[in-house]
Order: C-alpha cells, then structure tokens, then sequence
C-alpha cells in the first residue's frame, strides 16, 4: 500500500455499531490536514437505516442493554460517551436508570453517524451509504470491487466487513414451518402473530429467551412458555460491576509466561492466575460458576439467591468483566487441545457468567416463574414438528413436550458452515481470498484485523471487525470489544493513508 495516490476510498460492508464505532475512530484520528485530496467512505448496509444493526433496533422498551450505560460506548476511549450523550437530553427520561432499552442505544449509534458525517466533511472525507446487500467482492490488483445483489458494482482501496453475525443456525430443522420463528428480533413484530393462549416453546435460556419471555408477557400472552436447553441454566443476574485493575492476571505476567513457556500456554496456566486474582478480591475460584450451595438449589432458588447476593456478585462479575483486558491475548496462545477442551465443556458456563442480565429482568422472569407461566427444561435431545403445524421435544429423561409455536434463541454460532457460509462470505472463501478458522470466524491476522488469504498472506486492503473475528480473538459480541478493535484499525488505516500518500513504507499496528 505505498503508492503515491490522493482520492483514496474505503467502503465498510456493514451498518451496525461496528461500522459506527470505526467511522467514529477513523474520522476523529484523520488529521485535521489529511494526507489524502479526499476520501470516500461508502457504507452498504442491506437493511433500511445505520446504526442499530441488529442489536439496537427500534423494538419493546423493557429489552434492555445487558450492560451499565457508563460502560457502553462507541469511543474505545471514552466509556462514558453513551452515557454523556444521554445526559445530554433532557426529554429522555429514564436517563436516571442505568440499564437502558436497546432502542435508545440505537438512537445514540444514529446521532453518532450523524456527527460523525460532520465531522468528517470538515477533514474532505466523504461519507456516503448505498442501502444494499454486498454479495461478492473481486479482487483487482490492490483494490476490491463490490458487487451488490442490484448488481451495482464499486471499486475501493479497502473494505472493511462489519457484518454482525451472518446467520443463526436452524439446529433442529424447523425453518419454513408456519409458527416457528427462526430470527426472533425485532421482537415487535416476529412475535406478534402469536396468539395470547398459546404455548410457546423457546429453544435456549440464555438473555434471548428472557428477552422473548419479557416480550410475550408485554404483549399479553397468558399461554405457557417453556425454555428449553441441554443445561437448562439461566443467565446470571449483573451485580453493580465497578472498574477492577487486575493484578495477577495481567498483560504483563501473561507475556512472561508466554515467554517462559515458549508461546503455547494450557487452560491450567490461565486458571492459577485467575484464582490468584479471585484469592486477592477474597473469593473462592471455584465460586465463578456455582458455589457448592447453589448448586443444590433449583432453578427459581437460584434465582432469587442470586438477586440477594446481587452486590457480591457484582464483586466477581467487576473481576470477571476486567479480564477483556487479557482474553485475546489468552486465546491467541492457548494450546490447540486446550482450546478444544475450554470451548467444548466450559465456554458456555463461563459465557453465561460475564454476560448476566439486568436485576429488573431477573425479577420479571422470577415473577414468570412463580405464577407458574414460564418453566425452564434442561436435557432438550430433540425438536420435530407434525402435520398439523404444532411441534414436539424430546427430553433426555424421555419426557415429551409439545407446542403451539417454537421460537428459536440459541445464540451467534462460532464455526461457518450451513447458512452462515452462503452470501458474501461463501463467495470470499470460494475465492480464496478468506479462509476459515479452526475455532470459528474467518482467520484474522491478530495485529491488524486484516483477512488471511488461501495462501496464508494477509491482505490490508480486507480487514473485518466483530463476530466473524471470534477465532482470533474469542470474545468479540460485546461493544466493549468492538470498539476496541474498530479504534485499532482506524488507527492502522491513518496510518496507512499517510504512507499511500507520501510513497513512505507502511507500519502495521499491535492491537
Ligand atoms: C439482541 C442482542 C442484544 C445485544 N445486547 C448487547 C448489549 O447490551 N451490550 C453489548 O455490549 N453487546 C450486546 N450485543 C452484542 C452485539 O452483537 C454487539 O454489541 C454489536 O451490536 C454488534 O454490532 P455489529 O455491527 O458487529 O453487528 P450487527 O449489529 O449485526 O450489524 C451488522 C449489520 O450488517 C448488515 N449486513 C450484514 N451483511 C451485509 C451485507 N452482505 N451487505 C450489506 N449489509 C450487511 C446487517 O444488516 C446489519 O445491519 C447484543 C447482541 C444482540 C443480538
């Protein structure tokens, strides 16, 4: 990328809080006196507008943010940028409650584009956005031409993918059956064909299928509904988390330990820091999951236990929310048997302990508990459905279960295969210029978020931000995360622009 050059474009694939976050970053870091006579910045986005993608979409009021709103921001450096913004407008008046509604973010993501198109006309960058789905990418020397589904085709120096997570996997089949629901948001509208005295069957239990629960009960229903996993484990309930600094589990001791066992670390390395860090804030590691007590409790116990200790949790939750400082690098040095074995028996466990749900919600689906309206099924085996249009589930202790509706929950699968390998994603691997990763996503050069091609070059021209990443970096469906890689790549392409400008060599950026 060091051509002498001055009208440079970037497209980004993409129009969710991705896309936001890094047009954010790229606009504030370009200088006030860019290198470049003017940059073009397309934006292709399948849906009717940018910013919520889909997470933050117009929909009920009680779907909240699973986090506080002052640690959910676009600016990697600024945590509280939501939380300002709200501030900000007097005439939102839940703007005391620190768990927002989702929409209201996406309000934020909305203005944030805004601002940031004025931002950017002031540096000669031009922001512009072609409501379409990109379908294919060629490669032409070094630069990438868009093809959309109109069959409008663009050529751009660099493309960025920040397209969420491309499908949700149809586990059981049920796709093209009436009363199945395969994508449940916006909620609004995929469950409003469901009628109040129905039973509705929700495969999974995790924050989507309280989300489902809360929503059914806003628009009335009075039927049964039944969570249905292999664990049958509810999310955990979010204590008030506060900024935690790590003092064992940190870059530093991690990198010493990398070193001294030369690059590959075991899950048992990883564990003995974090117990030491649990130690110091005194608690039992092995608390993290269940404590021993907990796990004689059932499900409604647990529940309520849970909301007790909301402040003590809120103690493990700060330490375990701390550790995004370190995962990646974790990860990316983690032996391949270890991997294998963290993603196969504890990823789940632990992922349900970071990502707990808001106090308010946990009471709503106690309440739903209670009055005997939702139940919560571990050991599902099987689904299947019969001619009439109604379904069945097969438990492991043989028990059947059948169903008026059945609304799909299970959360972004890692690995591409099926659905989530079709479209623009099928045709890059089918020209080589992706390939898979073997823990999930598409593989990705760790430093720069630039794509690995079939030969294993990594191409800074195609770089992808967000779920499709998760092989490299493990944990990236939060905004926390997402900001923090969108702010590196920014960073790398000012610098990029610099160099394609001034003929200089190009310097490539650790994330
Ligand atoms: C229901 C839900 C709630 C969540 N709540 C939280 C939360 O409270 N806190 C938190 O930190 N994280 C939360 N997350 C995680 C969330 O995924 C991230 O925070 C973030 O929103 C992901 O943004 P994204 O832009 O990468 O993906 P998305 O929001 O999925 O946006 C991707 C966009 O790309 C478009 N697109 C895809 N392919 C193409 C194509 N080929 N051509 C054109 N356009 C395309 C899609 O239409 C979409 O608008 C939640 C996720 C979900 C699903």
């Amino acid at each position: 990328m060091n051509h002498q050059r001055k009208n440079l474009s970037i497209s980004i694939i993409g129009g969710g809080a991705s896309c936001i976050s890094l047009l954010h970053h790229l606009v504030l870091k370009t200088k006030k006196r860019p290198p470049f006579e003017s940059l073009r910045v397309v934006i292709y986005e399948k849906k009717g507008s940018v910013g919520p993608g889909n997470a933050y979409q117009t929909d009920y009021a009680d779907l909240l943010l699973n986090r506080d709103a002052k640690f959910m921001s676009i600016d990697n450096d600024h945590p509280e940028h939501f939380w300002e913004w709200l501030s900000q407008r007097p005439e939102i008046t839940v703007r005391k409650e620190k768990f927002m509604p989702r929409s209201l973010f996406g309000l934020y993501l909305k203005d944030s584009f805004e601002t940031s198109i004025c931002r950017a006309l002031e540096k000669n960058i031009h922001i512009r956005v072609e409501y379409s789905e990109v379908i294919q990418l060629i490669k032409a020397e070094k630069k990438y031409r868009l093809i959309t589904k109109g069959r409008e085709v663009e050529e751009h120096d660099v493309v960025i993918l920040c397209i969420g997570n491309p499908h949700l996997k149809d586990h059981y089949h049920l796709s093209g059956q009436e009363q199945y629901i395969h994508n449940a948001y916006p909620l609004k509208r995929a469950l409003a064909p469901i009628t109040k005295d129905t039973h509705v069957g929700v495969i999974g239990s995790g924050l989507t299928a309280v989300d489902i629960a809360i929503a059914l009960r806003q628009q009335g229903h009075e039927g049964a509904i039944s969570f249905l996993s292999r664990s049958g484990e509810l999310p955990a309930v979010r204590g008030p988390v506060q900024p935690h600094r790590l003092t064992n589990l940190t870059n530093e001791s991690l990198r010493s330990l990398i070193k001294q066992k030369e690059d590959m670390i075991s899950l048992r390395d990883f564990v003995r820091l974090l117990r030491k860090e649990f130690q110091d804030g005194e608690i039992h590691w092995r608390d993290i999951l269940f404590t021993k007590q907990e796990l004689k409790m059932n499900l409604r116990e647990r529940l309520m236990n849970d909301l007790d200790q909301v402040e003590a949790n809120g103690v493990k939750q700060s330490i375990l929310a701390a550790i995004n400082e370190v995962i990646e690098m974790f990860w990316r040095h983690l032996s391949k048997k270890d991997k294998q074995l963290y993603l196969e028996r504890f990823d789940r466990y632990f992922q349900a302990k970071r990502n707990p749900m808001p106090v308010c919600n946990a009471k709503k689906i106690l309440h739903l508990i209670e009055i005997g309206q939702l139940s919560v099924k571990a050991g599902l085996q099987y689904m299947g459905y019969y001619q009439d249009g109604s379904f069945y589930a097969l438990m492991q202790d043989d028990e059947q279960l059948e169903f008026d509706w059945v609304i799909n929950a299970t959360g972004p699968v890692r690995h591409l295969e099926g659905q989530s390998e079709a479209g623009l994603i099928g045709a890059m691997l089918s020209k080589g210029y992706a390939i898979k990763n073997p823990w999930g996503g598409l593989e990705t050069d760790f430093g720069t978020g630039a794509l690995v091609d079939r030969n294993n070059q990594t191409d800074p021209h195609l770089r992808a931000i967000g779920h499709v990443t998760c092989g490299t970096y493990y944990y990236t469906s939060s905004l926390e995360m997402i900001a923090k890689h969108a702010s590196c790549i920014a960073q790398d392409l000012v610098k990029w622009m610099d160099t394609s400008t001034s003929g200089g060599k190009r310097a490539s950026l650790s994330v």
